[in-house]
Order: structure tokens, then sequence, then C-alpha cells
């Protein structure tokens, strides 16, 4: 056996066990190795039979006595009682659904680990784990628990990999990837002898920090992977802003006056700093490269305008985009009040790319470009594109920013760029999503926001939601009511908010509601937003698509159907959709049956309107990949490493892969070079052929 052996090879595993296996990612044994432990229970301990008490868990030794089936009238239901001897005393045992149990032989010694409770004639074992002391696999060490593969739960796993393990020197053959040296400075033990340890923990280790995933060997695995996606994203980034700056700009009096005419409103201290970070960036030695994050609402749009202002001022083009047809839009449209006066902008989206247009924008009249992806296909082309917004980031990917730095006058001629995210992102995922990027945070809402109020409702009494949303429409209220559509289903997904929405016009009836979801096309759409925008349509009855950008101060109500199906960054972001103007709003989340997570996170969504908080605890329950979108963009996976829970190993990993930069031709790195630069080198094509 060695690691590519296929698991169906191994002794004890068969054809089901192997396609258990399968389809849980593990075909060869060596993936079999990265099957880790959840977590670990302290068997090690074996308890005296007249030491035990009262509810608490014990591994105990001796022989059975007395096993036999106990006959039940519960169908299903089969009991094995027996007794378990040490020299210290005897307990009496009892399994459930074990009937083999009753064949053991009784002259041999076993090891038990289970709990003990009170029954009705003093202490009993309940169903525990039995094996024999001989060969023990689940008791009398610290015992593994792995995360079940189909039908195989942890007992079945660990057989296994008793199995596996048990051959020679496996672990061990698994190829380290890191120089020893930079594992012995940190205390890590390397790869193979990691991963033995996760396995087969030894009689010393420190239950504890295994199970806080803060073992050295977990901690091997977390460094290497965070050094993997830090070195990733600091090739990425070296690539993007190494560069000498090649767009000059000049902000002098007549241009701060003219910037200023444009102002509808007072900027917060907040809009005036990050627009300040922004400006001195375009000043600076390198192209920039910014992320501006800020809770929903918190007026980053402006800020941006304002900065495409600032380069339109300089004889550049600027590119603004929007991750949906609709937000590109809204965008357009919201740009178009601003800066339309002065400047002259364009819409770019699949459904309105004419050729026209097209053409205006290569030959520089049209000055700034609003759209979507289809400002990054062939055939857009910018005559001197000096800077390039992106909003809602997350949704784009982290490397599609680069296919914007092509579209530049020359391949040379670098545009500036600021990336907007509203889904507020904690410092630590900032830096596992983007390396050291300069974060700017907007962390003041514009005054006179009043706060929305936040109702969880279970359906039965969807009723009396509609019925008080009524009386408010009725007396000239504006809402949004949110059904949970995958919006790629099309056909499907159309209809089913066709359904949808005719069943809310049925509460509603009488009362100017439209329907909208990703597949309206594009004129109908912008009527019907329009429509909403002038207060004719009262109620938008839409999927997802308004979950992010969409802006009508006048919408005071949220009703989002099937609360449950969403995640709890979604659920802010639909909130913020409401509160943007003066009159006080509510969120109204109607849920379904709800799973225990889900009801923890609607309990979040209730408690706190702070995005900050509610991006941590989405993280923590859904993993940081799925909320920045680093899954699409083809970055190295965090399996183990979490960017909280490790967050000082995430800085060590930021900081060693500044370190290893500049040395990256040194022979040694060339196993770490080969695993993170495909990713790379996939990328280089969108970042201009250089
Ligand atoms: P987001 O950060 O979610 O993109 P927007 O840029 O859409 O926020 O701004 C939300 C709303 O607040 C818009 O209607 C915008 O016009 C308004 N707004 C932004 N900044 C200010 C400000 N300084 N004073 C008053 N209103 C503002
Ligand atoms: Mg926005």
């Amino acid at each position: 056996m060695d690691l590519a052996t296929p698991l169906r090879q191994v002794r004890g595993i068969g054809p089901v066990k192997a396609r258990a296996l399968a389809d849980a990612g593990c075909r060869t044994v060596s993936d079999l190795l990265f099957h880790l432990p959840h977590r670990y229970e302290d068997r090690r301990e074996v308890a005296a039979v007249a030491s035990l008490a009262a509810d608490g868990s014990y591994t105990v030794r001796g022989r059975l006595t007395g096993m036999r089936r106990i006959h039940t009238r519960r169908r299903g239901l089969s009991v094995v009682r027996g007794m378990l001897q040490d020299v210290t005393g005897t307990v009496p045992v009892v399994w459930f659904n074990r009937p083999y149990l009753s064949q053991q032989p009784s002259d041999e010694e076993w090891l038990l680990y289970g709990p003990v409770r009170q029954g009705t004639a003093g202490l009993e074992m309940l169903n525990p784990s039995c094996e024999r002391a001989a060969e023990a696999v689940h008791g009398a060490r610290i015992v593994p628990v792995y995360p079940a593969a189909g039908p195989l739960g942890p007992a079945a796993l660990r057989r296994i990999f008793d199995e596996v393990l048990a051959s020679a020197d496996l672990p061990r053959q698994v190829p380290e990837i890191l120089p020893s040296a930079l594992l012995a400075d940190r205390g890590l033990p390397p790869l193979g002898e990691a991963l033995e340890s996760l396995h087969r923990p030894s009689l010393e280790s420190d239950v504890d920090a295994l199970n806080r995933r803060r073992s050295p060997a977990h901690l091997r695995l977390v460094f290497g992977e965070l050094l993997e996606l830090q070195l990733a994203l600091a090739l990425l980034r070296a690539r993007e802003t190494a560069a000498p700056r090649t767009l000059h700009y000049r902000i002098d009096d007549p241009l701060r006056r003219a910037v200023k005419e444009l102002l509808p409103f007072r900027l917060t201290g907040a809009q005036k700093r990050v627009l300040r970070e922004v400006v001195d960036d375009l000043r600076g030695p390198h192209p920039m490269l910014r992320l501006l994050q800020g809770d929903v609402g918190s007026g980053k749009t402006i800020v941006a305008a304002l900065a495409l202002a600032v380069a339109m001022e300089n004889g550049y083009q600027g590119a603004f985009m929007a991750p949906t047809e609709l937000l590109a839009e809204q965008h357009f449209a919201g740009l178009q009040r601003l800066l339309g006066h002065r400047y002259r902008l364009g819409l770019f989206t699949g459904s309105s790319r004419e050729p026209g247009r097209l053409r205006a924008l290569a030959a520089g009249e049209i000055q700034l470009a609003v759209g979507t992806h289809a400002l990054i296909q062939e055939g857009t082309a910018f005559r001197r594109l000096g800077l390039a917004v992106v909003d809602e980031q997350h949704r784009f990917g982290v490397l599609q920013r680069g296919l914007l730095r092509e579209k530049g006058e020359r391949p040379d001629m670098l545009p500036d760029m600021l990336i907007m995210t509203a889904t507020p992102i904690p410092r630590s995922l900032a830096l596992a999503a983007y390396g050291d990027l300069p974060v700017s945070t907007l962390d003041e809402l514009p005054p006179g926001r009043t706060p929305v109020r936040t109702e969880v409702v279970p359906a039965a009494r969807r009723r009396q939601v509609y019925k008080l949303l009524r009386e408010d429409l009725e007396a000239g209220a504006r809402a949004y009511v949110v059904f949970p559509l995958i919006e790629e289903s099309g056909q499907v997904a159309a209809a089913s908010v066709a359904e949808m929405g005719e069943k809310v016009r049925g509460f509603l009836s009488g009362i100017p509601c439209a329907v909208l979801h990703g597949r309206t096309p594009a004129a109908e759409r912008e009527r019907t937003m329009r429509a909403f925008a002038s207060g004719e349509i009262r109620v938008l009855i839409a999927t997802t698509v308004i979950e992010v950008g969409v802006d009508v101060p006048e919408a005071t109500w949220m009703v989002i159907e099937s609360a449950e199906r969403f995640g709890l960054s979604q659920l802010h972001q639909l909130r913020g959709r409401v509160g943007r103007g003066d009159k006080p709003s509510q969120c109204v989340a109607i849920h379904g049956e709800l799973t225990e997570t889900a009801e923890r996170r609607l309990a979040v969504f209730r408690e706190t309107t702070d995005g900050f908080r509610i991006a941590e605890a989405d993280l923590a329950s859904r993993g940081p990949g799925d909320l920045l979108g680093t899954r699409q963009a083809g970055l190295p996976r965090l399996r183990l490493a979490d960017p909280v829970e490790h967050w000082d190993w995430l800085e060590i990993a930021r900081d060693v892969a500044r370190d290893l930069l500049p040395r990256l031709d040194e022979p040694e790195l060339a196993p770490l070079l080969r695993r993170v630069a495909p990713v790379v080198l996939d990328s280089h094509e969108g970042l201009g052929g250089g």
C-alpha cells in the first residue's frame, strides 16, 4: 500500500465503503489522510468500576458476563444486557440494537467507553463502544472522531484508519512542500508527522489544543493553507501594484470647486476621510488598488462618484462595474442624476451594448461607462481608462478585477481601481481574501437615518403581516416583498415568482404591484424600477435581484418570505433596502419550519443591525470562502484554517509570504510555488499579458 493506492484495494474496504468514501472526496490513501477528525475524545484514563459515578463518560476494562438478549415489544429495537467486571467490582451494561454482542466470548478482556447513568436499580453503563482490549481502536487513548462519510460513522472510519495507518509509515510519505527552516522556526512539525499525530495523537497530546484546532499538528496544516493563500494574493498584488504610476493627477482649486459643486448633501466625516485616502492614492507612486468597505447605506456610491469626477476632470475615463444588470441600471440612473450635467455617461450591459455607444466609448466621447461584466468583455474598449470602480466586488471573485486593467490605454498603463463591498468584511477576512490590500472603511451612517424595526414571524402569521402592510400601503407606503429563488434556474424561477406574485397580489388586491426577477427583460425592468421609484407601483415583488444596491428612499417595508432559506448577510442586505429615508421602516422575516441553525441565524438578524457583527456571525456559520467568492476565483481553499480562529497565524502567513516574494526562485521554494502558481498564472492572462 502506498499513497496512490485506491481505497477499494485496502483490506476491510469493500465496494460499499469505497463508494461512500469516494462520495466524501476520498479515492486514494492520500485523500483519506486529509480526511481529518473534527474532534477528539479523551479516553486515555481507564476507570476502576468502583469509581464510576452517574452522568460521566468512562473507559472501563474487564470481562463481560451474563450477556443476554432481552425481548422488547418495540419493533426495530433490540436490547442486550450484561455485566462488566474488573477487580474493583461490576457494573450493568445495556446496549441497543447490537444483538451480536450477546454472542461475545466472556473469557477475554474488553474495553468499553460510554456514559454512566443512574438507572432504576443503580448505576449502569449505556450503549458503550465495545472492543477487545488487545486490539483497541476506540478506547484507552485520545480517540479521533471523524466527520461521517455518508453511511460511515466515526467508529467505522476509525477502523478504516486503523487498517491504513497500521501499514508502514504512510503519513510520512506525504511530501513536504514547505522548507524545513520555515517550519522549524515556528515550532511546527513537518506535514507527514502532523498528519500522523492528527490521526493518532500520542498519549501525551493536549486534547484541549487538539479540539481547538491549535495543536502543533493542526497549526502546521493551518499555516500551510494560509501561506498558500497569502502567497497567491501577494503574487497577484505584486503584479498589479509594483508597477510605477503612469496616470498623473493634478488636484487644484478649480478641480476642488468643480467636485464640490456636484455634492447634493454634506459628506459625513467618514466619507471625507475615505475620499482623501482615495485621492492620496491617485497621487501615490503606484496604481491604486484599494478596498472600500461600508455597511449598507453608508454612502459608498457618492465617494466613488466623486473619485470618478476627479479622474474625469483630469481627462481620464471612468468605469463603474456592478454585478447585475438591474444594479448597473440603478447606478447609471443615480450617477446620471449626479454627474450627467457635466459629464457624458453610457450604460453597458448585456442587453444594452449598442455599436454606436461602444464607438463613443472607444473614441473617449463617453467619459464614464457604467455597466456589468459587459465592460470587461471583448469588444469593449476605452480610450483613456483612468479609474475603475467595482461595486459589490464579492460577486465578481477576486481575480476578475484583473480583466478591467486590460482596458487601459496601453497594457503598461494600469488604471487605478477601487473595489467596493457592502458586505462589511471583518478585518481577518479581508486579510484572508485580499492579502494586505489597503482598506478604507465607512464606519458612519449619513444623518437622518431611522433604524429599521425587525420582526421574525412564523408563516402561520402571514395573513396578519399582510393586513398591516396593506393598511400602510393604503396610507401611501411602498414595500418590497422578496422570495428566495435561485436565479439560475431560469424558466422555473420565472414561473414560480409569477406564482408567488399572484399569491401576494391576492393579499394586496387593488394595490399596484409589479414582479421583478433575473429574467425580466431589461426594458421592462427599467420601467418597473422607475414606476416603483416614482410611486406609481407600490409593491415590488422580487427575487434577490434587489438584494444589493437598490436605492428607493421612500420604501419603508421589506417583507422577506421563506426567510429561513437566506444567509445572514443576504438578509442584512435585503433589510438595507429600507430605512434609507426619514420615515420609520420595518423588515418582517416570515419563516417556515426552522432548523436549529436557521433559528439562530434569524435570532442574530433580529437582534442586531450592525453589519460587522452580522458578517462575523455569518462567517462563523458558513465559512469564509463562500462569503467572499474566493472559491469561484480559484484561490487556494481553506479547509482547516479559519481566518477568525487562526487570526494570529494569518498575520504570520502574510508576513512570511511577503518575505518569500523576492526569493521565489530558490529551489527549496519550488514545490510551494508549483502549488500556488496555477492560480497566479491563470490570472496573468487577465492582467494584460505581462
Ligand atoms: P451604499 O453604501 O449602501 O452603497 P449608497 O451610496 O447607496 O449606500 O447611499 C445610501 C443613500 O444615502 C443614498 O440615497 C445616498 O444618496 C444617501 N447618502 C449618502 N451619503 C449621504 C450623506 N452624506 N448625507 C445624506 N445622504 C447621503
Ligand atoms: Mg451601494
